[in-house]
């Protein structure tokens, strides 16, 4: 499938969910078999190298739509998926960041025992939008002992310039706006 018709698939929502926010709707995608087959096949691409070997131990997926790609993801490659999520969600033990919104914070945790140290983690999330989720998620997986091997997104709002705050773990998207 080809890029432009990937991107045909992803509905401009104007006002939302704020006036003034055209969100992404990536959810055309998903219902798509063929596109949906296509996304986790390249967003998987990221946990390989050059030779196609799997070179990551987990893929975690952040809430909620993250949850969506890196769940099959972490199965393409063989490895367990993790969920990073909003705070107060996770029943056990956790580490926790805070982070800035646009209006407000935002808290994200994730389960201290999800991740062993040494384990190299793939981040999977369906739109990059300021950073701020993958700044926040790259550090929980460093809490834990473990090393971000790259960012995997199906789609990245390169105006907002959110790959600057990936602390230089590399970021792959499949779609550029
Ligand atoms: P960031 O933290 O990079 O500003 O925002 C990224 C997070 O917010 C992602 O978890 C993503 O799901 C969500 N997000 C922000 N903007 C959009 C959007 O336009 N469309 C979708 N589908 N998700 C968005």
């Amino acid at each position: 499938m080809a890029r432009s018709a990937l991107e045909r698939l992803v509905v401009d929502v104007p006002d939302f969910p704020e006036p003034g926010i055209v969100f992404k709707d990536i959810s055309p995608v998903l219902a798509d078999h063929d596109a949906f087959t296509v996304v986790i096949g390249a967003l998987a691409q990221s946990g390989r190298d050059d030779q196609g070997r799997v070179v990551v131990d987990k893929v975690v997926g952040m809430e909620a739509r993250g949850f969506i790609l890196a769940a099959p993801v972490a199965l393409a490659l063989g490895c367990g998926f993790v969920p990073v999520r909003k705070a107060g969600k996770l029943p056990r033990e956790t580490h926790a960041v805070s982070y800035e919104l646009e209006y407000g914070r935002a808290t994200l945790e994730l389960h201290r025992d999800a991740i062993a140290p040494g384990d190299r983690v793939l981040l999977v999330d369906d739109v990059l939008a300021t950073g701020g989720t993958v700044a926040a998620t790259n550090q929980l997986v460093e809490q834990c002992g473990g090393t971000p091997h790259a960012v995997s997104v199906l789609m990245e709002l390169g105006f907002l310039d959110g790959r600057s705050k990936a602390d230089g773990v590399p970021v792959d998207s499949l779609l550029t706006i």
